[in-house]
C-alpha cells in the first residue's frame, strides 16, 4: 500500500483522527482489537434502523430480510477463507469457538454425534508452548473433564515451536493438535503444514487459532487443510461480540452441540430432542445478527483493497518495527528477526516494566500492549513476566511506527537503561 493509499484508507476510520492528551493518536494496538471503517458502523446501523428482526424465526417481512442478510454474510466470510456457508459457525469470539468444539468433543462420550470422537482416558492432546490463554485452557479443562493427557510442543530460546520433536509429542494417541497461526507475543507465522501433516498422519485434528493471521495474511482453511479454525471480528475491522469457526463439513456434521436451546433443534419432547445440522446446531439462541452484518462489511472492505496487498503492508511495517527496536540500546525483540512475520513486534526494554513503558508511550498518543498478553507460559519460556507489543493494521503509517521507534528510544534514555 502507498503511503497517500493509507492515508485515503484512515479517513474510513473516524476514531484514527482522535487526539489523545493533545497529540494525534498513534493506535499501535490492532492486535487486541482493531479500528474499524465506517463502512462496519454503518452496516450494523443501516441493519438495525431499517431491517432489524431475528432470524430463521417469523414469517413476517423484516425477518426474512434479516435471516436472508445473516446468510449471505456467512457466505461473505466463507469465501473470504476459502471455505462453503454451511462450514461456518456463528460464536461471540474465538475464544467461544475453541471451547464449543473442546465440549462437543467432551459431549461425545454421551451419546450425541460420533462416539469415535469421543475424548477417552489416555487419549493426548497436544498445544504449542506457545499458545494464548484461549487456546490453551479450553483443552486443559477438556483434559481434566475426560482423563486425556495434555501435552505441548515446546518453543526454543527465540520462540520458534521445536520442529525437531514433533516426532515425540504427536504419537498414536494424540486426537487434537491445537496450534495458533500467529503468535499474538511474537508475532511469527508458524509453520501449520508440517503440524497438519503429523497430526493427520495419526488421525488427530487440528484446531488452527487464526486471530492474528485473518486480519493480516490470505487465510485459506482448505489450503492449509486444518480441521477447525477460529478467529474474532473485532480483530479484522468487524464488530464485538462475533467470531467466526470454521470446521470441515465431514467433522462438523459428527460433532455434537455444544449450547443447546432454541433454533439448533428438529423436534423436542420432554426427554430429549433432535438436533438441526450443521452450522445451525451450534448456533442456539439468537443470533448476533448485526454483528455478523458488520463483519461481513468490513471483509468486503478488507477484499476490496486485497489480502495480499495488506499481508505486504503488514510485512513491511514488521520488519521496519524489528530493526527500529533492534538499534535501541536495552531492546531485546522477541522472536527472530528473519522469520516471516506480521505487522507485530513484542519487545522488552531492559529492567523497564511493561507499564511504565506503556505510560510513557501513552503521554504522547501512542498506544501499545503491555503485559503478558493472555499468553504466561511464552512468557515464562522467554524469561519475562511481561512484554510490550506494537501491532500494524491496514491503516498504520509509517509515520506513526517512526513516532514509536523515537519514544521507546527516549523512553531508554529517560528510564536510565543500560545495555
Ligand atoms: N488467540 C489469539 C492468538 C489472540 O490474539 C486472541 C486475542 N488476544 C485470542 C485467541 C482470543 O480472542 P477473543 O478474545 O476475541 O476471543
Amino acid at each position: 500500500l502507498t503511503e497517500a493509499e493509507v492515508l485515503t484508507f484512515r479517513r474510513d476510520f473516524p476514531i484514527l483522527g482522535e487526539t489523545v492528551g493533545g497529540h494525534p493518536l498513534a493506535y499501535l494496538d490492532s492486535a487486541a482489537t482493531s479500528q474499524k471503517p465506517r463502512a462496519v458502523l454503518d452496516a450494523e446501523r443501516d441493519f438495525l434502523e431499517r431491517r432489524n428482526s431475528a432470524v430463521h424465526r417469523g414469517a413476517h417481512t423484516l425477518a426474512a430480510e434479516a435471516t436472508e442478510e445473516f446468510e449471505e454474510a456467512r457466505a461473505t466470510v466463507a469465501a473470504f477463507v476459502g471455505a462453503d456457508p454451511g462450514e461456518i459457525v456463528w460464536t461471540s469470539n474465538a475464544t467461544e469457538g475453541i471451547n464449543l468444539v473442546a465440549y462437543a468433543l467432551s459431549n461425545a462420550a454421551y451419546g450425541d454425534g460420533d462416539p469415535a470422537l469421543a475424548i477417552a482416558p489416555g487419549d493426548e492432546l497436544v498445544v504449542t508452548e506457545l499458545e494464548h490463554h484461549a487456546n490453551l485452557i479450553p483443552w486443559q479443562q477438556l483434559a481434566r473433564r475426560t482423563g486425556a493427557v495434555l501435552r505441548h510442543l515446546p518453543v526454543d530460546d527465540e520462540g520458534a515451536l521445536r520442529l525437531d520433536l514433533i516426532g515425540d509429542v504427536i504419537t498414536d494417541r494424540t486426537r487434537v493438535v491445537a496450534v495458533s497461526h500467529v503468535s499474538n507475543v511474537i508475532g511469527i507465522v508458524n509453520p501449520i503444514a508440517e503440524l497438519v501433516a503429523a497430526a493427520h498422519a495419526v488421525g488427530a485434528i487440528v484446531v488452527l487459532d487464526a486471530c492474528q493471521s485473518a486480519p493480516h495474511i490470505p487465510l485459506d482453511v482448505r489450503a492449509l487443510d486444518v480441521d477447525i479454525a477460529v478467529f474474532s471480528g473485532h480483530k479484522m475491522l468487524g464488530p464485538t461480540g462475533v467470531g467466526v469457526l470454521y470446521g470441515k463439513r465431514a467433522l462438523l456434521e459428527r460433532l455434537p452441540p455444544f449450547l443447546t436451546g432454541g433454533s439448533m433443534i428438529t423436534t423436542v419432547t420432554l426427554e430429549r430432542a433432535e438436533f438441526l445440522p450443521p452450522p445451525q446446531r451450534f448456533e442456539a439462541g439468537t443470533q448476533r445478527v448485526s454483528q455478523a452484518i458488520g463483519l461481513a462489511a468490513a471483509v468486503r472492505y478488507l477484499d476490496a483493497i486485497g489480502m495480499p496487498r495488506i499481508a505486504a503492508h503488514d510485512r513491511r511495517l514488521g520488519r521496519r518495527l524489528v530493526e527500529g527496536l533492534a538499534a535501541v540500546s536495552g531492546v531485546r525483540v522477541l522472536g527472530s528477526a528473519t522469520a516471516e512475520r506480521v505487522g507485530l513486534a513484542g519487545f522488552d526494554l531492559a529492567g523497564v516494566h511493561p507499564h511504565d513503558l506503556g505510560q510513557f508511550l501513552d503521554d504522547r498518543g501512542i498506544a501499545i500492549r503491555v503485559g503478558h498478553h493472555c499468553a504466561q507460559p511464552l512468557h515464562r519460556r522467554l524469561g519475562l513476566t511481561a512484554s510490550s507489543r506494537a501491532s500494524t493494521a491496514l491503516y498504520t503509517t509509517d509515520d506513526e511506527v517512526e513516532r514509536f521507534l523515537i519514544a521507546v528510544a527516549d523512553a531508554a534514555g529517560f528510564f536510565g537503561v543500560r545495555p
